[in-house]
């Protein structure tokens, strides 16, 4: 089968032509039709330090797909040979104390498919059957290859109340602006984002966002007070990973206020303490998605209204990746989806 593959650890993937993987008792075999690359792809490819110190060489890697079952272990129970799936890409040991709890996404064991373990840029994936997720027929192949980075916008946006609040979206990557929309969809009043780059927050006010705000250029200071939003926020979600953008929200966040972490800074950043005590925050870090209620919450949320279209921007087949990944690297993209079934 042809496969998108680390072969040496340097930048750069290659397609090449591989063995298919084995099926064991309790797994599904895959036909991918469908993947997306994600920032995680892009670190992969420019084989940064995290890179080298994560990825195996060889392996073909991605987590970002949908396809259709072609083989099921003896063991499955619950998939048929043609159900079209995406599937989660944490994959959980089963028996540590939160994964017994049912709190999968808080196993400390997970491996990540395309990360720790062979991935979906290729012809076929085999992953447990626990890890597939049956997408209905009224959600789009390229809305059901994008699942896993809006599950984390899912999670992220979920994990607070927002009904009726003010929110602020640090960050107009393609998970920040699937958040604005999300936000929106479930009721928040005001949702203010924040970035540097101009074309991203030109797609976050097509996904709804009230202010989409270039931090270089304008002060969220100067936002609040046009919006008349003299308190501060009373939600905020950090989606970009750089320090200066979560200073920028502590500072903006009202008392008592619920803070969401999910971009990941560099290690030891430092924030001023002081604004998250004496305004009582709350701080909660994001990782993945919840097993398996933030998928049934996207589906739910498709199927009531929840428009994502603009967040996916360009479309190449397999044999093109190349342009895919010069696509992501130049900022000037949302999600980029690669085809398999040409
Ligand atoms: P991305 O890198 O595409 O988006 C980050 C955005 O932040 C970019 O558009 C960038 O221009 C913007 N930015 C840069 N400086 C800024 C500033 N000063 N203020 C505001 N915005 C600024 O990433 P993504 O794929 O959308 O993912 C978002 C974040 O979430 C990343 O940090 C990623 O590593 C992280 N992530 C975490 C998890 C998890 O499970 N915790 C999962 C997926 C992604
Ligand atoms: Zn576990």
């Amino acid at each position: 089968m042809k496969a998108l593959t680390k072969l040496q650890a340097a930048p750069g993937l290659s397609l090449i032509r591989t063995r298919m993987p084995k099926v064991g008792h309790n797994d599904v075999m895959i036909k991918i039709r469908k993947t997306a690359i994600c920032g995680t792809d892009m670190h992969i490819w420019n084989w940064d330090e995290w890179a080298q110190k994560t990825i195996p060489v060889p392996m073909h890697v991605g987590h970002e797909y949908v396809g259709e079952i072609v083989r099921i272990g003896q063991e499955v129970r619950g998939f048929e040979i043609g159900d079209r799936v995406s599937g989660e890409g944490h994959i959980t040991c089963g028996a540590c104390r939160n994964c017994r709890a049912g709190r999968r996404h808080l196993c400390r064991n997970s491996v990540g498919v395309g990360v720790n373990r062979e991935g979906a840029f290729a012809e076929y994936l085999v992953i447990p059957a626990f890890n597939a997720f049956r997408i209905p027929p009224d959600v789009s192949d390229d809305l059901a290859a994008i699942f896993d980075p809006f599950g984390n916008a899912t999670h992220t946006a979920l994990s607070f109340n927002l009904v009726g609040e003010d929110v602020l979206i640090t960050g107009a990557g393609p998970i920040g602006i699937m958040a604005v929309a999300i936000a929106r969809h479930v009721g928040a009043r005001t949702v203010v984002i924040t970035d540097v780059n101009d074309y991203r927050l030109g797609l976050a006010t097509q996904m709804g966002a009230t202010r989409a705000v270039n931090v270089q250029r304008q002060s969220l200071s100067d936002v609040m007070q046009d919006l008349h939003m003299l308190e501060g926020f009373d939600v905020g979600l950090e989606m970009s990973g750089v320090p200066a953008a979560f200073t920028d929200m502590l500072a903006c966040m009202n008392h008592g206020g619920k803070v969401a972490l999910l971009g990941i800074p560099p290690a030891n950043t430092a924030i001023d303490w002081n604004q998250v005590i004496f305004k009582g925050l709350e701080i909660r870090g994001i990782y993945g998605r919840e097993m398996f209620e933030t998928w049934y919450k996207m589906v739910a949320m498709l199927q009531s209204g929840l428009n994502l279209a603009p967040v996916i921007t360009h479309h190449f087949g397999i044999d093109d990746f190349e342009a895919g990944f010069a696509a992501m690297q130049s900022g000037q993209s949302g999600k980029v989806i690669l085809d398999w079934s040409a």
